[in-house]
């Protein structure tokens, strides 16, 4: 457990990476950079590192990466490995079944690691404490940067004031509200969901009830699709909010229960561990580079949680945009290669990301019978057919959206 914060105590050098922002595509950024000998420092806003619910899928191309970090090993210890998911419907059942194994040859990982996204930063925040050319501070908020030929300035509130640090690069790790975005006046278009989304959890088994039940299942269903993910000791549940729902009353006992019981009437009210109430958004930032500072994860792009594209996604900035910040910093790259940051990863969540996490979406709420049963019988005809399943899971799993980054010049 990871608990207050420390300074670095070495001296203040102006030639390190500023990051913004502890999520797990902050810390993968600064334990990639500090590892191949880059000093970092990195800013929190919070006093201490979020328990953050949000995500639990790691997909096989993320494990990899991870692996590769010297992360992945304790990462898995602490989620549950799961090589099989299904694409079901509520009233007739498994409609799809995919067996990530068939991909063996294309990655160490062949499955997804269902763990909750918090495990990730603690493992990566309890390395970076003890390195020496670290520098990680909670409870400083990054409220804009300014730059100029030689470097970047980070402006950040702390408890004790106002405060400029200035390094030679900056990452805006800082969440989709990120402040660095909007200072930079980067657009963020996209569109918003007009319903809220409830996440909750609970101890109980839903495989007693829910035959062959895999611990990721998407439920289709035309009036009230949901989600059912494992993570250790919990089933977690995501579903969408009723029209006229707000945040505040889609977390009440009585509407948690009432969706539970949806879900499957046991008789008697669920206890349940946690329960949030999220907005969800479709957004690409118009670019991802400003000179000297870069957007990576949320600040960059955001997607509805169904396909768990979202931090995978983030993750895979930070490994793409690190290899050209080591180039850079060793002298066998110039400034230039930066650029292609921004030509590698945005259209992946333009023309990737964004398309499948919607049509993931269409697929499970679609309400006209004929459309949702044709494409049932497509999903059901692509998962018969070994050539098409495979297929299919090296889009899902996101190693063809790293395949058309790693080949655009
Ligand atoms: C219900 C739900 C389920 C999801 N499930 C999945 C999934 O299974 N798989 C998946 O890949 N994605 C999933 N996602 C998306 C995923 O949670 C995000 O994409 C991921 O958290 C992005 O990581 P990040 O580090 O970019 O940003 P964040 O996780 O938002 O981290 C940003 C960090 O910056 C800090 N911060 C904010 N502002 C400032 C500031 N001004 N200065 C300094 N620090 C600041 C925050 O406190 C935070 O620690 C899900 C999302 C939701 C809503």
């Amino acid at each position: 457990m990871v608990v207050g914060s420390w300074i670095w105590s070495g001296k203040m050098v102006e030639d390190r990476v500023l990051i913004a922002g502890a999520g797990p595509v902050g810390c993968v950024t600064a334990l990639t950079l500090a590892r191949n000998g880059i000093p970092v420092s990195i800013f929190e806003a919070e006093d201490v590192l979020p328990l953050d619910l949000r995500a639990s899928t790691f997909h096989p191309p993320t494990l990899d990466m991870l692996e590769d970090l010297g992360v992945a090993g304790d990462l898995i210890a602490q989620g549950i490995i799961c090589p099989i998911w299904q694409y079901r419907d509520m009233e007739h059942g498994v409609i799809a079944e995919w067996n990530l194994g068939v991909l063996k040859d294309d990655t160490r990982h062949p499955y997804r690691l269902q763990a909750e996204q918090y495990k990730l930063t603690n493992i990566i925040v309890d390395i970076l404490k003890d390195m020496p050319n670290v520098e990680f501070r909670y409870q400083a908020r990054a409220t804009g940067a300014t730059q100029d030929a030689d470097g970047v300035d980070l402006h950040l509130e702390t408890p004790d004031g106002r405060e400029t640090r200035r390094g030679r690069y900056l990452v805006a790790a800082d969440g989709a509200s990120s402040a660095i975005r909007m200072g930079l006046g980067i657009d963020y278009p996209g569109l918003t969901f007009p319903e809220m989304w409830l996440c909750t959890s609970t101890e109980y088994d839903f495989s007693q009830n829910f035959e062959n039940l895999s611990p990721i299942a998407y439920i289709a269903d035309p009036e009230f699709w949901f989600v059912f993910v494992k993570v250790p000791g919990l089933w977690r549940l995501l579903m969408p909010s009723l029209p006229g729902e707000t945040a505040e009353s889609l977390v009440t006992d009585e509407t948690v229960q009432q969706r539970m019981r949806q879900v499957c009437d046991i008789g008697v009210d669920y206890e349940t561990r946690h329960r949030t109430a999220y907005q969800v958004h479709q957004r690409v930032a118009e670019r991802y580079r400003e000179g000297r500072v870069f957007l990576a994860g949320d600040s960059a792009h955001i997607n509805n949680p169904l396909g768990g594209m979202g931090m995978n996604g983030g993750i895979h900035d930070a490994v793409n945009l690190c290899e050209k910040m080591l180039a850079v910093w060793r002298g066998e790259a110039t400034d230039e290669v930066f650029d292609r940051y921004d030509r590698q990863r945005r259209p992946i969540a333009v023309e990737y990301v964004q398309k499948e996490t919607i049509s993931n979406k269409a697929n499970l709420e679609e309400k006209d019978p004929l459309i949702r049963r044709q494409r049932q019988d497509d999903l059901r005809r692509t998962s018969q057919d070994p050539a098409k399943a495979r297929d299919f899971l090296l889009q899902s799993s996101m190693i063809k959206a790293l395949e058309r980054a790693a080949a655009i010049e």
